[in-house]
């Protein structure tokens, strides 16, 4: 029986690594993929991981419809012998429907692959209608980790370091490196809760307010 996937976890937890694999692995034995993106790190139609891999993909575009757009591939002769869909957190609900008609009336499994939860740690609408369709859902367990050392399971957005609470959900992070810079970190949930990022915990060890004091 086709499926539909949701493969989902936290920045940095190998997502588009594994979505790569799964297309190299089927691409060798013989098989052709549909794959889409958005707002790729490569750049636009690029799926990338952080390792370097990078394959060709099409943008998806607001208001596109998913379904609509195989149907006429396929119709054209195109093939296309299962789907892959990245940073699906980014697609809107009614696309991720279009994914599911795509399962069930085109018999084609889909992989998509998000992360779950935005930097105020609410779910992306795209990534909630997977929740709520999906045949399963995947937490991928290649772990990233928090500065702390443990589990990040938390996405914070930055501002020059400084984890910020408030903004669009959707902010690109910014390549030029200025004071206001906005960056990303994965963290633990207690320190996403204390707002601690590396850079701010740092900071404190470095603080005469907090040194240990010693006996002269
Ligand atoms: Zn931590």
């Amino acid at each position: 029986m086709p499926e539909l996937v949701f493969f989902s976890g936290t920045m940095d937890c190998g997502k588009s690594t594994l979505a790569l694999q799964i297309e190299h692995n089927r691409s060798a034995r013989g098989l052709q993929g549909m794959i889409f993106s958005r707002d790729d790190r490569a750049g636009e139609g690029k799926l990338s991981s952080r390792l370097g891999l990078v394959t060709d993909a099409v943008e998806v575009e607001d208001g596109q419809d998913l379904f609509a757009y195989l149907v006429d591939h396929l119709s054209r002769g195109g093939r296309a012998d299962y789907v892959i869909v990245d940073e699906a957190q980014f697609l809107a609900p009614e696309q991720i429907d279009q994914l599911a008609r795509v399962v069930d009336d085109l018999g084609l499994d889909v992989y998509a692959f998000g992360i779950t939860t935005d930097f105020r740690s609410k779910l992306f609408p795209g990534s909630q209608r997977l929740v709520e369709l999906a045949d399963r859902v995947e937490v991928l367990q290649v772990e990233a980790l928090c500065w702390c050392g443990a589990r990040a399971t938390h996405n914070a957005r930055t501002i020059g370091g400084v984890m910020v609470v408030e903004g669009a959900q959707v902010v690109v992070g910014d390549v030029t490196h200025s004071a206001d810079e906005v960056g990303y970190e994965v963290l633990c949930r207690r320190h996403h809760r204390r707002r601690m990022t590396a850079a701010t915990a740092r900071a404190a060890a470095l603080s005469p307010d907090v040194l240990p004091v010693t006996s002269a």
